[in-house]
């Protein structure tokens, strides 16, 4: 019975698709070290949690950013329809460095196969990230724009906040 009832708990445990998780994997690669042992140790300590692991699988929506990729989103709520996502255009986002990169968006897998970017869920990771690296700055916080999906290093930060 035991045995039956781990089963059935683990089997309830978000998992990543073999694609996905490759996905993961460059993406992982892409960001710069400091960044992405944060994010290791944030993801781990999200999946050691017995209720956090069941509720949504963290996932790194993007890290490095081409600028024409930038120029792109830049254009999306101004020339283009839909909602206005940066206030960056190419080469001015901190997603446009590197790789290795000192930024990255996360969002949330959850056990129907959607995404989402849960400002509560992502206010829990940023807690996280803070707490393993202090040097992890969250778009959270930022007053003007709040960029809840986005994480960078403080080193990186030039024009002073909102460099998503
Ligand atoms: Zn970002």
């Amino acid at each position: 019975m035991a045995t039956r009832d781990r089963e059935i708990r683990r089997s309830q445990v978000i998992e990543l698709a073999p694609a996905q998780k490759r996905r993961q994997a460059e993406r992982l690669t892409e960001a710069a070290p400091v960044l992405a042992a944060a994010y290791g140790q944030a993801l781990g300590r999200w999946l050691g949690d017995p209720v956090l692991r069941l509720v949504g699988r963290p996932i790194i929506t993007e890290c490095y950013r081409s600028a024409e990729r930038q120029n792109e989103l830049y254009r999306q709520g101004r020339s283009m329809p839909g909602p206005i996502v940066t206030y960056k255009r190419g080469g001015e986002s901190n997603h446009n460095l590197g790789p290795p990169t000192p930024a990255l968006d996360v969002a949330f897998q959850l056990a129907d196969g959607s995404v989402s970017w849960s400002a509560l869920l992502l206010s829990k990771f940023a807690r996280l990230m803070k707490y393993a690296d202090a040097r992890v700055v969250w778009g959270g916080d930022w007053p003007s724009f709040r960029d809840r999906p986005h994480f960078e290093l403080l080193s990186a930060q030039k024009g002073g906040p909102g460099r998503e």
